[in-house]
């Protein structure tokens, strides 16, 4: 069992959702289900604080219902979903509430919401924040969708001001716009990977942190960097909490073969250099959380060059592997897992009784064999649509059982009927 104080044999009670306490291993209650997880890992259920689940609007793309069953299958027992690519973004307390009803019933796993600042809602952050909204999410360049526009920088030091006032978090897209402006200009094969990837530089993640940082530093806004793929990007952090990917973790741009754009997103997966001193920042903490930036579309919308597919990678059941994988053979354990997928994202967004084996908890947890290997078969996925970069590739770990509150939502036999999954709403969860 993977818990605060290491990794150990433990037996851990659960009444009425909570963790009771956690026991010695033959500490077992008598009158109590008993589950016997034999040679396999208890993990604490992965917090995923960055997913895209699109409904209403765009439920084509990914909708409650299968994004939660995806979750549950890869070991996820807490999403955040993202303000945008859903219609309408989650900017207003009318949309904060087409939200809940889209989900509602149908969620396998528990679901909290993020809410977006954009140029038309700054001064009514406060009121969406008292919705119950985990934090805010704003970009400083194009989103990818019309619905949800920048913030310039004194837009942004605007937000900060508001929800500063209020003691929230702002979590952002950080990537310049002048320096993406810049790189766009030079010409390349529209097809090879190499050109996508010059289009989006390092400096502009590591410009826009700066900008980030300096203004967090002026208004005294608590401040989140979303998935960061360049590790320029890590120096300026200065005690900004930030994430890193799976896909940024795991892939290298120099095996990305020219036309495959289910690789795009953005920030770019960078080269294998990079990526080592990614994992360089989870060693030291400067990262300390690792979430999926599930952010699927319809398969149709991935064709084309790579200047005119979706930018998004769909991986929420996909992670907890991914991840492993590549942490095992770097040395980590698997309370470096349970830290960076469980206990930091919880923390960082305020879900006090998520991201922990530890009395008091929510009985969140995962049955895992860290021992097994399998190639990734599209067709075992849940989401809405199978398009994987992780196609055929051999990923570490199974998920053998799923369990939300003490109930089991996710086994080898599938789902249950009934989906378990609440909505959650900040400091009531
Ligand atoms: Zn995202």
């Amino acid at each position: 069992m993977v818990t605060p104080e290491g990794v150990r044999e433990a037996c851990v009670h659960v009444a009425d959702g909570r963790i009771e306490r956690v026991a010695a291993f033959d500490d077992v209650l008598a009158g109590r289900e008993l589950v016997d997880a034999g040679d396999l890992v208890v993990l604490p259920g992965l917090v995923d604080t960055h997913v895209h689940v699109n409904e209403p609007g765009r439920t084509g793309w990914e909708g409650f219902a299968s994004a939660t069953r995806a979750a549950a299958a890869g070991g996820v027992t807490t999403i955040l979903d993202m303000p945008l690519n859903s219609i309408p973004p989650t900017t207003t307390p009318e949309a904060l509430r087409a939200k809940r009803e889209a989900a509602e019933g149908s969620v396998h796993v528990d679901v909290g919401f993020w809410g977006g600042a954009l140029p038309s809602n700054l001064g009514g952050l406060t009121e969406l924040h008292a919705h119950g909204v985990f934090g805010f999410k704003a970009f400083l360049c194009p989103s990818g969708v019309d619905e949800f526009p920048s913030l310039d920088l004194e837009q942004l030091r605007e937000a900060m001001a508001e929800i500063a006032a209020f003691d929230g978090l702002l979590i952002v897209h950080a990537e310049s716009p002048e320096v993406l402006e810049g790189a766009a200009s030079q010409p390349g094969d529209l097809r090879a990977y190499r050109t996508y990837l010059a289009s989006r530089p390092d400096a502009a993640e590591e410009r826009a942190v700066q900008q980030v940082v300096e203004a967090s530093n002026a208004t005294g806004c608590r401040v989140h960097i979303l998935h960061v793929s360049s590790a320029d990007a890590v120096g300026p952090l200065d005690g900004a909490t930030a994430e890193t990917c799976p896909h940024y973790l795991t892939f290298a741009s120099e095996e990305i073969e020219d036309g495959r754009t289910e690789f795009k997103c953005a920030p770019p997966i960078r080269d294998a250099a990079n990526r080592e001193l990614l994992w360089d920042g989870l060693r030291r903490g400067a990262i300390s959380a690792v979430v999926s930036d599930h952010s699927p579309c319809t398969p149709d919308l991935k064709a084309g060059s790579f200047s005119e597919a979706w930018g998004g990678i769909a991986s929420l059941q996909l992670g907890l592997r991914a991840v492993w994988t590549g942490a095992r053979t770097r040395g980590f354990g698997l309370e470096d897992l349970a830290r960076w997928m469980s206990e930091r994202p919880a923390a960082i967004v305020g879900l006090e009784r998520k991201g922990a084996i530890a009395e008091g908890r929510d009985a969140d947890l995962v049955l895992f064999d860290p021992g097994h290997t399998a190639g990734v078969d599209p067709a075992e996925l849940h989401h809405r649509h199978p398009v994987t970069p992780y196609a055929g590739r051999r990923l570490d770990g199974r998920i053998a059982a799923t369990y939300l509150r003490g109930m089991r939502i996710y086994a080898d036999d599938g789902f249950p009927d009934e989906p378990a999954g609440r909505l959650l709403e900040r400091g009531r969860a």
